[in-house]
C-alpha cells in the first residue's frame, strides 16, 4: 500500500496543438545491408543478392549492374585469369576541365586504371581473350586507353589464335573529355575486330546494361555472336535525344535487349546465371569443337589404307 499518490497528469491533445511528440524511432538499418530493386521496388538483403544470386533480383529477375572484377569472377574460371596491359593510363591531351582530377579520383575509388580490364583466362576450361568494361569508371566510356586495351586484346587473340570475348557496359559511349582521340577508338577497335573476322577467329560480344554510344556503335556490335543480359539498354543516342530529333514518341521498350532481339539486332538474351555455360558452349561450337574435329580427321587420315589395298568400286551415278 502506498501512502501518497500523485495525481496522474494527462495531456489533452487539442486540434490546434502542434505535433510535439517525435515519431517512434525506427531501428536504423546500416547502409548497404539492404538494396532496393529499381524494377519491383522490393528491399533485398544485399549479401544474399550478391553472394547467392549474382546480383539478380530474386523476386523479379532484374539484373543489377556489377563491376568488372565481379563480372570476371562470374565469367572466368577461378585462378585462370592473367591481366594484360594493366598499367595503361590515359593522357589529358585537351586539358579538359577537371578531367585529370576526375580520373584520379575515380582511379582511387574503383582501384582500376581505366574503364576496362583485359586479359587471358579460361571459361569452363576453354581459353579465351577476355575484356570486361566497368560502368563505375566514368560510365564505362571509351577513351584512348579503353580503345587501345580492347584493340590489343583483339590483336592478341589474332596472334595467339584464341577466341575473344568482350563484356561491355559503356553507357557513356566515347569519352568526350578526350575529344577526337576517343572517337578514333571506334575505328581502331572496329578494324581489329575486322582482322579477327578475316582470320576466322570467333569473337563473342556480351552487352550489359547500359551499352550506348561509341561502344555500342563499334567493337561491341561486331561480334560473331551478340548476347545481351535481360533488360539491358543498348543503343547509340539516348531515347530522349531521339524523341527530340524525330519529334515522335518511341515505341514501348525501345532500346531494351528484348526489343532489339525481336528486331534482329541481337542473337540471344542470356540470364546471368547461364552466361558462363552459354559462352563456353559457343566457344566449343565456334572454335574448340571445330579444332578437335579437324585434329580427329587428321588422325583418321593417317589410318588411310595404301592404294594397292583399295578395291575398285563402280562409279556412283551423278549426285550419288
Ligand atoms: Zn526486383
Amino acid at each position: 500500500m502506498t501512502w501518497f499518490s500523485r495525481p496522474k497528469r494527462y495531456t489533452k491533445l487539442g486540434r490546434t496543438q502542434p505535433p510535439e511528440a517525435e515519431p517512434p524511432k525506427k531501428k536504423d538499418i546500416p547502409e548497404g545491408v539492404m538494396t532496393k530493386c529499381p524494377s519491383c521496388g522490393q528491399l533485398l538483403y544485399t549479401k544474399n543478392l550478391e553472394e547467392n544470386n549474382n546480383s539478380v533480383c530474386y523476386l523479379c529477375d532484374y539484373h543489377f549492374r556489377i563491376d568488372a572484377r565481379r563480372r570476371l569472377a562470374l565469367l572466368v574460371d577461378a585462378g585462370s585469369f592473367v591481366e594484360t596491359d594493366a598499367g595503361l593510363v590515359s593522357a589529358d591531351p585537351l586539358r579538359f576541365l577537371d578531367y585529370a582530377r576526375k580520373v584520379e579520383a575515380t582511379r582511387r575509388k574503383t582501384g582500376l586504371a581505366d574503364a576496362v580490364i583485359c586479359g587471358v583466362g579460361e571459361i569452363r576450361g576453354r581459353r579465351a581473350v577476355v575484356s570486361v568494361s566497368d560502368f563505375n569508371f566514368m560510365g564505362g566510356s571509351m577513351g584512348s586507353v579503353v580503345g587501345e586495351k580492347v584493340t590489343r586484346a583483339l590483336e592478341h587473340a589474332l596472334e595467339a589464335k584464341l577466341p575473344a570475348v568482350s563484356v561491355s557496359a559503356g553507357g557513356g559511349g566515347a569519352r568526350m573529355h578526350e575529344g577526337m582521340l576517343s572517337l578514333m577508338q571506334m575505328a581502331k577497335t572496329s578494324a581489329a575486330a575486322g582482322r579477327l573476322k578475316e582470320a576466322g577467329i570467333p569473337f563473342i560480344s556480351i552487352f550489359t546494361d547500359p551499352t550506348m554510344g561509341g561502344v555500342a556503335a563499334s567493337y561491341a556490335s561486331l561480334g560473331d555472336v551478340l548476347i545481351a543480359e535481360p533488360g539491358a539498354m543498348i543503343g547509340f543516342a539516348g531515347p530522349r535525344v531521339i524523341e527530340q530529333t524525330i519529334h515522335r514518341r518511341l515505341p514501348e521498350g525501345f532500346q531494351r535487349a528484348e526489343f532489339l532481339l525481336e528486331h534482329g539486332m541481337l542473337d540471344m538474351i542470356c540470364h546471368r546465371s547461364e552466361l558462363k555455360d552459354t559462352v563456353a558452349e559457343l566457344l566449343d561450337l565456334l572454335w574448340y569443337a571445330r579444332a578437335a574435329l579437324a585434329a580427329a580427321r587428321a588422325e583418321a587420315a593417317k589410318l588411310r589404307p595404301r592404294n594397292d589395298d583399295v578395291i575398285h568400286l563402280p562409279k556412283p551415278a551423278a549426285g550419288g
